[in-house]
């Protein structure tokens, strides 16, 4: 495969705000991209969540509460101004979609939109009947995931199925067109190894995505995960994705300074 010429953006970044993530102040990131000599980058901090699907205790450490995502805009942009000329930084969130909740994301999208320069859409959930599940929360989690559904294809396909839901939803005129971490129910394939066949499934997802002009995130977290250690995509279908001409934008999805920009270079 050919190398590809130096990554200048890195479009997935949390933020000191974010409640899972490190303390590092904004300008620890900034730096550390200048020093990387990158041009453009985007800070993604997660969005508030649409609800209470899960235990509030659980949630908690997900996503920042609506006052606090305040203060990230706040503080974004007050950073943006001592930064201005030296590179280019992008407000931007990470959405969540959540099975059920479209209306309620729709909702947020609208309050938070004006300020949005950039964005990405993500699936961490999945809804099994009436219960919701997070796919990377651990891999405890995610075996009993794999005891409840029967087997990890079944995990696999839930997660595609739900990403296409989320690709057709309607969330209003600030959905985000870039689809985060499209494989990131990969994340722990080292201790849930798989063949995964339904490649009809994953071809529906990335000409969907396609169709609607949308980019996807390619995101080197995965690399870094000891159950993992794939980016996102990887394999067949970062080959459907390379068949079908989608644009790929890089993310790091740093949740620490010296994380950003990591592994650009490897794929
Ligand atoms: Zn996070
Ligand atoms: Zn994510």
């Amino acid at each position: 495969m050919m190398k590809n010429s130096k990554v200048l953006r890195d479009g997935h970044m949390h933020s000191p705000y974010c409640p899972h993530g490190t303390k590092d102040p904004f300008e620890l990131y900034i730096k550390q991209a200048i020093e990387l000599g990158l041009e453009e980058i985007t800070f993604t901090e997660h969005m508030p969540l649409p609800g209470y699907f899960m235990d509030p205790e659980v949630l908690k450490y997900c996503n920042p509460t609506e006052e606090v995502i305040e203060q990230y805009f706040e503080e974004l942009e007050s950073v943006k101004r001592s930064y201005r000329g030296s590179i280019k930084i992008n407000t931007g969130l990470e959405v969540d979609y959540v099975e059920g909740y479209e209306e309620k994301i729709r909702g947020n999208l609208n309050k938070y939109g004006n300020k949005l320069e950039d964005g990405i859409l993500s699936v961490h959930v999945i809804k099994l009947e009436d219960e919701y599940h997070i796919v990377d929360a651990s891999v405890e989690e995610f075996g009993r995931l794999v005891r409840k559904l029967g087997s990890v294809e079944k995990v696999y396909d839930k997660y595609y199925e739900t990403l296409l839901k989320a690709i057709k939803a309607d969330l209003g005129n600030f959905k985000p067109k870039r689809i985060g971490h499209p494989t990131l129910v990969r994340i722990f394939n080292q201790e849930y190894p798989i063949e995964y066949s339904n490649i009809k499934l994953m071809e529906e997802v990335v000409k969907e995505i396609k169709i609607r002009n949308y980019e996807i995130d390619f995101n080197t977290a995965g690399h870094r995960k000891p159950y993992c250690k794939e980016v996102y995509p990887s394999g067949v279908f970062a080959e459907l994705v390379e068949a079908y001409g989608v644009k790929k934008v890089y993310g790091s999805d740093a949740h620490k300074a010296e994380d950003l920009g990591k592994s650009f270079d490897i794929v």
